[in-house]
């Protein structure tokens, strides 16, 4: 890889968390992992790295203007992979500000202190993480996302990650920033917070609490493995283009009853009930599923066309989405440890 210092905002989430863990695997970085530690943040996450001269964490805020400049500067980073953000969408309905803050005004302040310091460096790249929610909603005849969608985001959230996405695209088309915007469909795998779908069921199935999901469940999203979005990171890192936006998908449409579904019938043979507790009077963790009302503004469908990077940088995911499932609940079954280090929150 040729940028040899990186540094990476939002690193101690779920994505972030997970990037870190691959690149430290297969690429010879030095990672700098600046984190305000909210209620998602986790450094937990990263204690296996407590001896690796790669790795250092600085605890901080993507808006804090003065530390962003002094770690760029001090650091010699040449590589920024933007990932911190407010990330959920009920938080952002109930309280908005927060979302606007972090996301729009922190990557204004990042490609601001990255602007300044590429004056200064040779080779630099501002990657920004961005979502598929940014291009609204889809009925079911409509065709997957592409790279030049018109953005109708719905949610504060999917507003304010489109707010990101357009100041990137200006730092880039006025200033000459060299930036790659990628917009990727929704992720599973270790590390995410229990707020999100599947560890919530997950968590919510073995703790024998209501599965609860809004609406009918028939709402669409187009999952990906969090390690096959980590390789498609890197995959842009290397061969993107400056200026240029990646989908990332992987091509995965399912109805959230059916994922709940899925994640109960790999419990049932996982971690059956009846060899759990004799108390519990439940055949399957399907029993456990309630539905709730939806969501106000609940985007119906997402689906990512992933055709650009896959046929101009060559990436394609590894994981099929039976795979990344059973290792995901594998994962949640056998760190409960970490679920209840979350209790802070
Ligand atoms: P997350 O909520 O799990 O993690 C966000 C991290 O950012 C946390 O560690 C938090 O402490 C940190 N953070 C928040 N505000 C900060 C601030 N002001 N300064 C410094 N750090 C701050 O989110 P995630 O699911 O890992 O998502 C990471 C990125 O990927 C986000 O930008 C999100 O929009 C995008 N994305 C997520 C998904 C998904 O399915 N999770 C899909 C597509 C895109």
């Amino acid at each position: 890889m040729k940028y040899k210092n990186i540094l990476v905002t939002g690193g101690s989430g779920f994505i972030g968390s997970n990037f870190i863990h691959n690149i430290l695997k297969t690429e010879n970085v030095k990672i700098f992992n600046i984190d305000k530690l909210t209620y998602a943040g986790n450094n937990s996450n990263h204690q296996h790295l407590e001896n690796n001269n790669n790795y250092s964490f600085i605890k901080g805020d993507v808006t804090d203007k003065r530390l962003i400049n002094n770690i760029l500067k001090e650091k010699s980073i040449n590589c920024v992979v933007h990932f911190a953000a407010e990330s959920h969408v009920d938080r952002s309905i109930d309280n908005p500000e927060e979302f606007l803050n972090t996301n729009i005004y922190g990557t204004y302040n990042l490609l601001n202190c990255s602007l300044e310091h590429y004056k200064s460096t040779k080779e630099f790249v501002f990657i920004h993480i961005s979502t598929d929610e940014v291009y609204g909603t889809l009925l079911d005849d409509e065709s997957p996302f592409i790279e030049t969608n018109q953005y109708l985001p719905n949610s504060p959230y999917s507003a304010s990650k489109a707010a990101s996405d357009m100041l990137v695209r200006a730092w880039h088309h006025t200033y000459g920033l060299p930036t790659i915007t990628t917009n990727c469909s929704n992720n599973y795998g270790p590390y995410q917070f229990i707020e999100k779908l599947i560890p919530l069921t997950i968590y919510n199935a073995i703790n024998y609490k209501p599965i609860t999901i809004y609406g009918d469940g028939s709402n669409i999203r187009d999952w990906l493995y969090v390690d096959d979005h980590c390789d498609a990171i890197k995959t842009i890192i290397n061969k993107g283009s400056f200026g240029e936006v990646y989908n990332i998908g992987g091509n995965n449409e399912f109805k959230n009853i059916d994922i709940v579904n899925k994640i109960c019938e790999i419990l049932d043979y996982k971690s059956p009930i009846a060899n759990k507790n004799n108390s519990i009077k439940l055949k399957s963790y399907k029993e456990l599923i309630t539905f709730i009302p939806d969501r106000p503004g609940h985007d119906y469908r997402y689906s990512i066309d992933s055709s650009k990077i896959i046929n101009s940088l060559n990436w394609k995911p590894a994981y099929s989405f039976n795979t990344g499932i059973e290792k995901t609940v594998s994962w949640y079954l056998e760190n409960q440890d970490w679920i209840k280090s979350l209790d802070k929150n």
